[in-house]
């Protein structure tokens, strides 16, 4: 990996009261790249990524975007300079339109043609959303939601995305499109990804670089291609 760092952790520690979430992490993501997250229940996957979005404070280590401290900004801070959060579950807003929760994605950027150009952009990714702008987000189906989820964030025009779980809950057919989308996010707009992600097999697919998170520290790293075969990640992850 020699293109330049887009996003450096570094010995980060979080805990939630007694409990010790992450015990000092450390990950790089190249510019450009996307490198994946993997892990069980309770590895501390989400945390990882809270903090990166500021919506966790650390208790100790330091996180670097684009080369600056980045740890002790507020959430908002970190969306401006372009780091955006997709977070597990989706977190539509259920009652807006799919129409205003795009709008929400938007709400830090003032240039209202650029706006507009993001917007279809995002109608050329997903297609769909163009279909059901007047519809509320509580009633688009899973895999809808995360279109969704995923294009509003893209509404923020980040340089990087942090995706948690976006094949979670969706019906087996649209998670292959989902992932696609991401590769092609990746490969368009050049925006670097941390996916994180339950399915290894596919995560592993698609990225470049993998780190494995067991109980809060990190247990294994490499090019994803080597993990893929890597016999002890094999039978903890890739169902043998
Ligand atoms: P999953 O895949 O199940 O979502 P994860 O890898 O994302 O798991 P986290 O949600 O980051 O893991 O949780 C890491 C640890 O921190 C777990 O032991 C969890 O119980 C604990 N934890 C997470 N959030 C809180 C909280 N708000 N308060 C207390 N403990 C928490």
């Amino acid at each position: 990996m020699n293109e330049p760092t887009a996003l450096a952790v570094d010995d980060l520690y979080v805990s939630y009261g007694a409990i010790s979430a992450l015990r000092g992490i450390s990950l790089n993501v190249p510019a450009g790249a996307i490198v994946t997250l993997i892990g069980g229940n309770g590895a501390g996957k989400t945390t990882t990524l809270q903090t990166l979005s500021g919506l966790v404070r650390a208790k100790s280590g330091r996180i670097h975007f684009l080369g600056e401290d980045i740890t002790a900004l507020a959430p908002h801070e970190i969306v401006a300079r372009g780091l955006c959060h997709v977070p597990e579950g989706r977190m539509v807003f259920p009652q807006l339109t799919v129409d205003e929760n795009l709008s929400m994605g938007a709400y830090l950027r003032k240039n209202a043609a650029a706006v507009a150009q993001t917007r279809d952009t995002v109608f050329t990714l997903f297609p769909r959303l163009k279909e059901r702008l007047r519809q509320s987000a509580g009633t688009l189906s899973g895999g809808e939601q995360q279109m969704l989820a995923i294009g509003r964030a893209l509404m923020s025009a980040p340089k990087f995305l942090m995706l948690d779980e976006p094949s979670l809950g969706i019906a087996p057919r649209l998670i292959s499109t989902i992932f696609e989308k991401i590769v092609e996010i990746n490969r368009s707009q050049g925006v670097a990804i941390l996916l994180v992600e339950q399915n290894a097999k596919l995560a592993l697919e698609i990225s470049t670089h993998a780190y494995v998170l067991e109980t809060g520290h990190i247990a294994m790293q490499g090019p994803s291609p080597t993990l893929r075969n890597d016999a002890q990640l094999k039978a903890a992850y890739l169902g043998g």
